[in-house]
């Protein structure tokens, strides 16, 4: 969860990570904040436009769904058209669980219901595509995507986790119609290895004495890890241990109880609260490194 990064924070992002850029009129100031929220900002929607001539109709919308559509409209040849920017038409309503699960940077879940507000949570950017299946991306185009998205995640320190597709979002949508696993592996890529052109290597952040988030994969029953043991120390230490024997080097249903107790306890409920660890309720525990 973060507060939005203003207008120009957000261009200097996407020029940073070497997005090609053009910004049509007033786009700082063309968005829907005045109809609900914008933000906290959870994480980067991609669409397919469905149309071929599509900067304008974005940009402006339709009388039943008016403009901005999106804040960038992703070209064919790779250029990314500023067309608004804040509270955009893009996303509507879409699926708590799935909200929950990009909060907290874990793999989604299928999309259940509409419940929750899609417009207000995520930066929404189009891609001219038919999404006929037909129509190719071409290398510029999904070049151009994987940067943007690494941009955004870049400025907020999200992973790859935080981007999402339209399709992956709400039941109602097909889009876009590439497989974001694969885009997701891209932007991934690009956020573990070299930054963007034009900008400076990062400082090395000084080595934290705590164990990084190793993934909500990693928290398989029956997985031997002297992390584990770690986790569940710490548990006990915030007062959340559920254990009659241990803790143990072996994840199972004592620390996944005792680590939804936790959840509890940060104010967590429900399927956030599941004892399957996410990177918020992780940093907050303050594992010491195994
Ligand atoms: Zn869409």
């Amino acid at each position: 969860m973060a507060a939005p990064l203003s207008p120009d924070a957000f261009a200097r992002a996407l020029r940073a990570e070497g997005v090609p850029l053009t910004e049509h009129a007033d786009w700082r100031t063309h968005h829907r904040n005045h109809k609900g929220a914008w933000g906290p900002v959870n994480g980067v929607m991609l669409h397919h436009t469905a149309g071929s001539s599509s900067v304008g109709f974005c940009r402006r919308g339709t009388p039943g769904l008016p403009g901005p559509l999106c804040v960038g409209v992703v070209a064919k040849d790779g250029t990314v058209h500023l067309v608004g920017y804040g509270r955009t038409n893009h996303a509507g309503n879409g699926c708590a669980a799935v909200l929950a699960a990009v909060r907290e940077e874990r793999a989604l879940p299928k999309p259940g219901p509409d419940a929750v507000d899609g417009n207000a949570r995520f930066y929404g950017f189009e891609i001219e595509n038919l999404g006929d299946g037909a129509d190719p991306y071409p290398a510029a185009q999904l070049d151009a995507v994987e940067r943007l998205s690494a941009a955004l995640c870049r400025a907020h320190g999200w992973s790859a986790a935080s981007v999402l597709g339209h399709k992956e979002w709400t039941r109602r949508k097909i889009d876009p119609s590439f497989p974001m696993d694969g885009m997701r592996g891209r932007i991934g890529a690009r956020l573990a290895g070299r930054p963007g052109p034009g900008r400076p290597a990062p400082p090395k952040p000084p080595a934290s004495a705590y164990a990084p988030f190793p993934g909500g994969a990693f928290f398989v029953p029956g997985h031997r890890d002297p992390l584990f043991t770690a986790v569940g120390r710490r548990l006990v230490a915030e007062g959340c241990g559920r254990y009659s024997v241990g803790p143990g080097p072996v994840w199972g249903a004592a620390d996944r109880a005792s680590y939804a107790a936790w959840q509890r306890k940060l104010g967590y409920r429900g399927t956030d609260a599941d004892g399957t660890p996410g990177r918020a309720s992780w940093e907050r525990l303050r594992v010491p490194r195994a």
